[in-house]
Formats: C-alpha cells, sequence, structure tokens
C-alpha cells in the first residue's frame, strides 16, 4: 500500500513537473495571470503570475473607498521587479490611499526541481527492482540468490517463485 502511495505521489509530481516546465517556457513569451476577488469585500485581491521565469504570488488589499480598483487584469499595474528567475519580495505599502501589496516571486527553476525529485526517486527505484530481478539478486538486500532457494541467506526476504 505504502509502495502504491509512493507510485501515486510520483506520477502526480511528474504531471506538475510537465506543467511547470510548460509554464516556464511560456513565461518568457506571455504573462499568465490567475486572479480572484475574495468574496464578500471587493477589496483584496490575491493573485498569481508567471512571467518571464518566475512565479508572482501577489497581495493585493485595498480601501476602495479610496481607491478604484481596475475591473480587468492586473498585469499592466504590476510593478516589474524581477526579471531575473530568482526568489524575491516586494512590500508596498500606501496608508494615505489605504492600499497594501505584497508580492513573492518563486521562480520556475525551483519549482521544477521540487517536482523532479520524487519522480527521480521512483524511477531510481524502478531501475533497481529491475536490475535485481534481471541478474536474480535479491529484491531486499541485492545479495546474489542464483545459489538460493526459498529465502535470501543474507536478509530472510522470500525469494518469489519465478516464472
Ligand atoms: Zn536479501
Amino acid at each position: 500500500m505504502k509502495r502504491h502511495l509512493f507510485t501515486i505521489i510520483s506520477a502526480v509530481s511528474l504531471l506538475l513537473l510537465v506543467a511547470m516546465v510548460a509554464l516556464w517556457v511560456r513565461s518568457y513569451w506571455s504573462a499568465d495571470m490567475v486572479e480572484y476577488d475574495l468574496p464578500g469585500t471587493a477589496t483584496v485581491r490575491p493573485g498569481l503570475l508567471s512571467r518571464d521565469g518566475s512565479l508572482r504570488l501577489n497581495y493585493l488589499q485595498f480601501d476602495h473607498r479610496t481607491v478604484q480598483m481596475p475591473k480587468g487584469s492586473m498585469v499592466p499595474y504590476l510593478a516589474d521587479l524581477n526579471e531575473r528567475a530568482r526568489f524575491d519580495y516586494h512590500t508596498y505599502t500606501n496608508t494615505r490611499l489605504g492600499m497594501l501589496e505584497v508580492a513573492v516571486w518563486v521562480p520556475h527553476w525551483f519549482l521544477m526541481l521540487t517536482t523532479a525529485v520524487l519522480p527521480m526517486m521512483w524511477s531510481k527505484r524502478a531501475w533497481k527492482k529491475g536490475h535485481r530481478i534481471k541478474h536474480g539478486l535479491c529484491l531486499t538486500c541485492g545479495y546474489d540468490l542464483r545459489a538460493s532457494k526459498d529465502r535470501c541467506p543474507e536478509c530472510g526476504t522470500p525469494i518469489p517463485l519465478s516464472p
């Protein structure tokens, strides 16, 4: 069960990795933005922007009595402070207007690296298992089982019946 779970999580991670690579390549062509006005207030707008090799997590909060929020995309209004695909952080406060802007940049390469870890571990494990089956080695410890029956003399793992 644990092994199946690992396979499933690795597969999900692989999908995320593929999506992240696609988004990374695309980010140099166009800016993709997801924005959301929190319900009940028209004053808080979190967003996620993919551009120039970085994901920008954006949080805008403003007093709608003093600031008229544009209805459409915020992309043209966002300060372009990170074009080097690195981690970054930026806050902007305008107390007079009651505006707060917080942005955190996470480069795509970091997310690609993170999502690549599990698929790499999975394929290494799969390769190791295939290698041990092919060469008649114990699946648990790698001991040479060609001269053994029933159990691995090294670790006691039962030897599966060969097909
Ligand atoms: Zn063994």
